[in-house]
């Protein structure tokens, strides 16, 4: 094995075609299931060339292409990288192997909000996808917490089943796209409720309601069902830490040539410090690290 790939979403699975395609041999090393975040996307509007595509299906499609290059795709979740003198040792729940060259792909995971009720009822009314438990609150109420873009996406999705949902967002411009804001505002079942903070999620044995601080200090309660937090990514680097310098967020500073500063180590997709986390820069930096890794390893530098 050549290149060992961290990950395996978008810019994980894009690095392995461009390995494959390159002469190499790639494996990756997945915890959970591939795909990335964008599986559970109902639509995705903005890769171009597919519009409307939905995220499972362009997975699917990535997925393949990776595997009919003969890309080996392992569930093994991994425990350490270490640097070696001849590569990097890559330890996962079945083993240890080393390999020439890394590109760490490991992606971002929704963040918490850390108020009152909210792991108690996590599971019971919490979720962090709308696309994934959204069904469960058919014909009722609910809310969505953020002002980007999965927010945005989260309450319209949302208002396709519920009766009533409340976008919950502490400033009084939403930060996602322009078209997505308009599309919330102009909708008839979404209430926005701006400038305002969750102070507490409550209920008995599920979510019943949500207590609402405003910037002015006054307050307010809603009744709902359930509340979707979307307030952005914490990038999932923890295996990096001591290796490649992290910015304040917790991103790896690796530059626009994904080299994480160590020959042979490369990071690609949402788990890098950019300036904009898309479908089609997560792919783009799965071609950049292929790029730079199959370099590496034809040079014969490691
Ligand atoms: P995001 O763009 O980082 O937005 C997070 C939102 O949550 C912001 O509105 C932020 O408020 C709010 N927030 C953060 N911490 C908070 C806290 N402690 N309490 C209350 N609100 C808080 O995250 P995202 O929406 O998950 O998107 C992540 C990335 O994926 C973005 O680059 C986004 O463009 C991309 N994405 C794209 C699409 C698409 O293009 N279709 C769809 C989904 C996601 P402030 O605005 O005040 O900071």
């Amino acid at each position: 094995m050549d290149v060992c790939i961290i990950g395996a979403g978008i810019a994980g699975l894009t690095a392995a075609i461009y390995v494959q395609r390159a002469g190499l041999q790639s494996v990756i090393f997945e915890r959970s299931i591939y795909g990335g975040q964008i599986i559970v996307s109902p639509t995705v509007d903005n890769y171009p060339g597919m519009p409307g595509i939905d995220g499972a299906t362009l997975a699917n499609a990535v997925y393949e292409q990776a595997t009919a290059q003969g890309a080996e795709l392992r569930f093994e979740d991994v425990l350490s990288i270490e640097r070696q003198e001849d590569g990097f040792a890559v330890t996962t729940t079945e083993g240890s192997t080393t390999f020439p060259a890394v590109i760490f792909a490991g992606g971002a995971a929704r963040r918490s909000l850390g108020c009152e009720g909210e792991e108690r009822f996590n599971g019971r009314g919490v979720s962090y996808c709308a696309t994934c438990d959204g069904a469960m609150y058919r014909g009722k109420t609910a809310a969505v917490i953020g002002g980007g873009n999965t927010a945005l996406e989260d309450a319209l999705y949302l208002a396709n089943l519920c009766e009533k949902v409340y976008i919950i967002h502490r400033r009084n411009e939403f930060r996602g796209d322009r078209v997505l804001a308009e599309a919330v505002l102009n909708n008839p079942r979404i209430e926005a409720v701006l400038d305002a903070q969750l102070s507490a999620i409550t209920g008995d044995r599920h979510v019943e309601g949500l207590d609402v601080v405003f910037r002015d200090g006054s307050t307010r309660h809603l009744d709902v069902s359930g509340v979707f937090i979307a307030i952005g990514l914490s990038p999932d680097t923890a295996l990096l830490k001591g290796i490649v310098p992290l910015d304040e967020g917790g991103y790896a500073l690796a530059g626009e040539d994904c080299s994480a500063g160590i020959p042979g180590l490369f990071v690609a997709g949402d788990c890098r410090s950019k300036p904009l986390r898309q479908l089609v820069t997560a792919a783009s930096d799965g071609a950049v690290a292929a790029f730079g890794a199959a370099n590496y390893i034809n040079a014969g530098k490691h």
